[in-house]
C-alpha cells in the first residue's frame, strides 16, 4: 500500500499499429521511459507479441532489474471475422504471403483497426493508466481515452517535416500536369514537389476520409509525440507547435536507445545472415568505403527493378550490403533476376542479405560511408544518427516529403531520381541512374561533414540534458501534474 505523500509511478499504454515500421520505435520507447522511472504496457495481438515483443521485452527486463517492467496486454484480433485472411495480424502478413492483392488488403487491414475501439475501451475502464500513446491510425481511440479521463497521445512514426507538408500541401490549380513541380504553399524553406509524388490527394475517398479523421482526433488528443530532435528540423517543429498541432514533443532519436550488441542485432526480427559474420565483413574495409542499400519492411521490386539495381552497384565500382526483401517470401528463392555472374564478379566487393538485416548493426559500422534507402522515416533517421549521407529512393506514404527534407533541407542526399509515387513497388530507376547517386554520395566531402555533424547533435539530444531528453522530462512532469491532480479528486 502507498503511503501519503508517496507519489506512484507514470504508467503509460503503448499501443503501436501493427507493422515493424511502428512496432519498433515503440518498443524503443517503452524502453526510454523504463531508464526515466516509468512503467509500460504494450498492447498487441498474441502473434505480435510472441514474433516481435515477448523476447526483447524479456531480455530487457532481465538485464535492467533497476528499472520498472515493461509488460505485454494481449487483444484478441478476430482476422477471419473481419474478412482478413487467417494470421493477418500485422502488415508482414501482407506483404511477405504470396499471391496476395496488397493494396486491397492493405486498406482493409488499416480501416479493421476500428474492431480495437470496444476491446480498448473496456481495458481503459479497469486499467487507468496515466497515459494512453496511440498510434495515429487509431483516431477513435482520442475520444476513448477522454471518456476515462485518460491523456491520449498520437505517434505518427514520422518526423515534423512531412507532418508539416502534409498539413500545408494544396494541389494548386493553375500547374500543366501532376509532373509539374510546385513550392508546397506555407511551409517553410521553399520546398519544392510535384502533383505525383503527394499522397494527400483525394479528400472524398475512403483513405482521404480516413485522414481527416485522424487529422480531427489529433486536434483533440493531449498533444503529438514524435521521434525526431530538435536541431534536425528546427524550422518544422516550430511551425509545428505554431500552427499544427500546437504541441507536441519530440523524444527521439529512439534507435540511439539501443546500446547493446544484441538490441541492435536483434531489433525487429532474427537477422538473416550471421551479425557477427557480417560485421567481420565489415571490418575488412576501409572507413566510409560501402555503400548500404535498403528498402524497408514494405517495399519489395520486381525482378526488372533489381536486375537494373545490380547492374548500377557493378557500374558505380563501389563495395556495398544490399537488403533484398522480396514480396512473397522471405528467402529469395529462383534469382533470376541477378545478372549472370554477378555474384562471382563482385566477390568480395558485395554482400546481399536476402530478408531481415542488422540494419542499425551495419549503419553503425565504420566502414558504412553512404545509405541508399527508401526514406521511410524510421531508417531515415537510423541513417542520420549513424551520420550518413543518402540516397533517397522514395517509394509511398510520406518518404517524397522526407526524401525533400534530405535533399532540399539537410543537404545530407542525393536523389536517384523517382519522379512518381507507385506504392510497394516503385516507379521505374535505371542502373545509370543508381550508378549516378552512388557515385555521387560517396565521394561528397562537404555532405559526408554536415551528415556526420547532425549524427553528433543527435547523440547530444538524447544524453542527459539534451533537447529531447529534456523534452521527455517536460512531457513526463505535465503528466504527472494531471496524475496528480486526479488522485487528489
Ligand atoms: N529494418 C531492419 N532490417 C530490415 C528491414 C527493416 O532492421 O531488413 C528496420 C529498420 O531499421 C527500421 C524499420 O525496420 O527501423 C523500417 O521502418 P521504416 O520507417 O524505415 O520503413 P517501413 O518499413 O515502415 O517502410
Amino acid at each position: 500500500m502507498r503511503t501519503s505523500g508517496e507519489v506512484s509511478k507514470l504508467h503509460f499504454l503503448l499501443f503501436p499499429f501493427m507493422a515493424h515500421g511502428h512496432m519498433i520505435p515503440t518498443l524503443d520507447m517503452a524502453k526510454l521511459f523504463a531508464t526515466k522511472g516509468a512503467k509500460s504496457t504494450i498492447l498487441t495481438t498474441s502473434l505480435n507479441a510472441k514474433l516481435f515483443f515477448e523476447k526483447p521485452i524479456k531480455s530487457f527486463n532481465q538485464d535492467n532489474p533497476g528499472l520498472e517492467d515493461i509488460t505485454i496486454q494481449i487483444l484478441h484480433f478476430p482476422c477471419t471475422e473481419l474478412g482478413l485472411p487467417d494470421g493477418c495480424e500485422n502488415t508482414d502478413f501482407i506483404f511477405s504471403t504470396p499471391n496476395l492483392n496488397i493494396g486491397d488488403l492493405n486498406q482493409k487491414f488499416l480501416l479493421a483497426m476500428k474492431y480495437f475501439k470496444e476491446p480498448l475501451e473496456q481495458l481503459l475502464e479497469t486499467m487507468r493508466p496515466d497515459c494512453l500513446v496511440g498510434n495515429m491510425f487509431f483516431p477513435w481511440a482520442t475520444k476513448v481515452a477522454e471518456k476515462f479521463g485518460v491523456p491520449r497521445l498520437v505517434f505518427h512514426g514520422s518526423g515534423f517535416f512531412s507532418l508539416c507538408a502534409s498539413h500545408c500541401i494544396r494541389l494548386p490549380k493553375n500547374v500543366a500536369s501532376s509532373s509539374e513541380p510546385f513550392v508546397i504553399p506555407d511551409l517553410p524553406g521553399d520546398i519544392v514537389i510535384t502533383g505525383e509524388q503527394v499522397i494527400e490527394k483525394e479528400e472524398e475517398s475512403v483513405v482521404g476520409r480516413f485522414m481527416k479523421e485522424i487529422r480531427d482526433s489529433e486536434r483533440d488528443s493531449f498533444g503529438v509525440l514524435v521521434n525526431s530532435f530538435y536541431e534536425l528540423e528546427p524550422a518544422y517543429s516550430d511551425y509545428f507547435k505554431s500552427f499544427v498541432a500546437k504541441r507536441a514533443w519530440h523524444i527521439g532519436p529512439l534507435s540511439l536507445g539501443n546500446r547493446k550488441f544484441e538490441e541492435k542485432a536483434e531489433r525487429g526480427k532474427k537477422a538473416s545472415i550471421d551479425e557477427h559474420e557480417c560485421l567481420k565483413w565489415l571490418d575488412s574495409k576501409k572507413c566510409d568505403s560501402v555503400i548500404y542499400m535498403a528498402f524497408g519492411t514494405m517495399s519489395s521490386f520486381n525482378n526488372e527493378q533489381l536486375t537494373e539495381i545490380a547492374a548500377g552497384l557493378d557500374m558505380s565500382g563501389h563495395d556495398f550490403v544490399w537488403v533484398v526483401n522480396k514480396k512473397g517470401s522471405q528467402v529469395v528463392e529462383k534469382e533470376d533476376w541477378l545478372p549472370e555472374g554477378f555474384e562471382e564478379k563482385t566477390k568480395g566487393k558485395g554482400l546481399i542479405i536476402r530478408g531481415w538485416a542488422p540494419q542499425v548493426l551495419i549503419l553503425d559500422h565504420q566502414a558504412i560511408g553512404g545509405f541508399l534507402t527508401h526514406c521511410g522515416w524510421n531508417s531515415l533517421l537510423e541513417g542520420v544518427a549513424s551520420g550518413l549521407p543518402m540516397v533517397t529512393w522514395p517509394v509511398g506514404a510520406e518518404q517524397f516529403y522526407n526524401e525533400k527534407l534530405v535533399t532540399q533541407v539537410l543537404k545530407t542526399g542525393v536523389s536517384v531520381g523517382v519522379k512518381k509515387m507507385m506504392q510497394v513497388v516503385g516507379d521505374f530507376i535505371s542502373r545509370e541512374k543508381v550508378e549516378r547517386a552512388v557515385r555521387e554520395v560517396m565521394v561528397g566531402e562537404e555532405r559526408r561533414k554536415r551528415a556526420k555533424e547532425l549524427a553528433e547533435m543527435a547523440k547530444n539530444a538524447v544524453k542527459e540534458g539534451g533537447s529531447s531528453d529534456l523534452e521527455l522530462d517536460r512531457l513526463m512532469e505535465e503528466l504527472m501534474l494531471v496524475k496528480l491532480q486526479k488522485e487528489k479528486v
